[in-house]
């Protein structure tokens, strides 16, 4: 059992006020709130420990090494990877994604090769992989999603043909919220000798995440959604995988000598990482996964997963409201649309109660039109959102129907 009120005590945004109203923050899909001790640990690093990484003799330079990859070795731990050499610090889930795009179709595709992906995917997993389009020629193929957002693993293996070169899929759907089966996919995709990137940004802060049991080749997310700092996330790769890769930038830190004839690499993680790290931000987004471990994924996922249930619930009882991601297994993420409210309207409206929902196509412009609507309200709920505070979502919508 968790203790929400205590929870709620470690980050302080939660008890601010907007409009005169107590903030009711329900945009966890797009970023999340950051506890004290994440706040902490940047100013930490910035009056004690601020100094450039791996280049230095001295000590500052060490202590501030040392924070930097001891965060890769917690990153390692929390998705169950083999090594940290598998750790690839990068800007976020969409660097992450362009990095693989990017150095992937460099080394492995040629003109006509298809790269898999799905009809739910954020746009980070699309527009990478068409820009490869531009350059090397590759095709994107796209897997269909049912009534209710769910992905068909006999419409999967339909889709996988000789050219098919890499599957990338969202391991949880940023619209529907729907849980996709990646262990399953991954497996399909092994047996026709494809590797799999998994998409997590929507799932590392709500479940469990162990990349060798996944078996996926590649995996990325974003701190900032799992609590940590903005401008800072991760790639796996599995060993073999990055070796195998080109580098994706160029600079200082990537390198092991350069002259103008011949340059040669580092060794991976270092390979795809020029220039110099952001070892503040990974400093605190280690204490962000250590602050989510110490409470527990478990927990987590049980508590969103009863709030997820009672939110549902609560919605389907309002007369001409319509949830969009209906799928069995389901994260807490709750896309919706009310007959004859435009989504931004609503939006607007809950916005002046103090409630802080998303508008739009959440970046996910050709599921919308396989929805055939053009934009969803967005409500996505984190642990330390209430029942108190879905409460005040139903009333608020109730106040606005009326107003309609
Ligand atoms: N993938 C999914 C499923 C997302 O929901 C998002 C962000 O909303 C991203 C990728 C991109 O994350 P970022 O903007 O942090 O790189």
């Amino acid at each position: 059992m968790l203790n929400i009120t205590e929870i709620r005590k470690d980050f302080p945004i939660l008890s601010r006020t907007v409009y005169g109203k107590p903030l009711v923050y329900l945009d966890n899909a797009a970023t999340t709130q950051k506890p004290r001790c994440v706040v902490d640990k940047i100013e930490e690093m910035y009056y004690n420990l601020n100094a450039n990484v791996h280049r230095g003799v001295h000590f500052l330079s060490q202590e501030a090494t040392n924070a930097h990859e001891s965060a890769r070795l917690t990153v390692q731990k929390f998705i169950g990877a083999k090594s940290p050499n598998e750790i690839v610090f990068t800007r976020g889930a969409t660097e992450s994604i362009n990095l693989v795009a990017s150095s992937f179709c460099r080394a492995f595709c040629k003109e006509g090769d298809e790269i898999l992906i799905t009809a739910m995917e954020h746009h980070s997993n699309i527009v990478p992989w068409q820009l490869q389009g531009d350059i090397k020629g590759v095709k994107l193929r796209v897997v269909p999603i049912d009534e209710n957002g769910e992905l068909h693993l006999d419409e999967l293996v339909k889709k996988i043909s000789p050219f098919t070169k890499l599957i990338a899929v969202t391991h949880i759907s940023n619209v529907l919220g729907t849980i996709n089966p990646i262990e399953e996919i991954t497996k399909i995709a092994h047996e026709h000798d494809i590797p799999v990137l998994i998409d997590a940004a929507q799932s590392v802060q709500h479940l469990p995440i162990d990349v060798q049991k996944i078996d996926c080749d590649f995996l990325v997310f974003s701190s900032h959604k799992i609590y940590g700092p903005t401008g800072i996330g991760i790639l796996y790769g599995k060993e073999n995988w990055l070796d195998a890769l080109p580098p994706y930038q160029g600079g200082g830190e990537m390198i092991a000598s350069v002259s103008f004839e011949k340059t040669t690499y580092s060794e991976i993680p270092f390979k795809f990482e020029a220039g110099t790290p952001d070892f503040v931000g990974s400093a605190a987004l280690a204490t962000a996964l250590d602050y989510v471990s110490e409470i527990g994924l478990e927990p987590i996922s049980c508590y969103e997963r009863e709030l997820l249930e009672y939110a549902t619930q609560r919605l389907q009882d309002i007369k001409g409201l319509h949830i969009y991601g209906k799928a069995a297994n389901k994260s807490s993420v709750i896309s919706f649309l009310v007959d004859g409210i435009h989504p931004y309207d609503m939006g607007m409206l809950l916005d002046k109660m103090g409630i802080a929902v998303r508008t739009g196509h959440h970046c996910a412009e050709p599921l919308m039109k396989e929805l055939g609507i053009q934009g969803t309200v967005r409500a996505s709920l984190a642990f330390y959102n209430t029942y108190e505070e879905v409460d005040a979502l139903i009333k608020g919508i109730e106040r606005i129907i009326k107003m309609f």
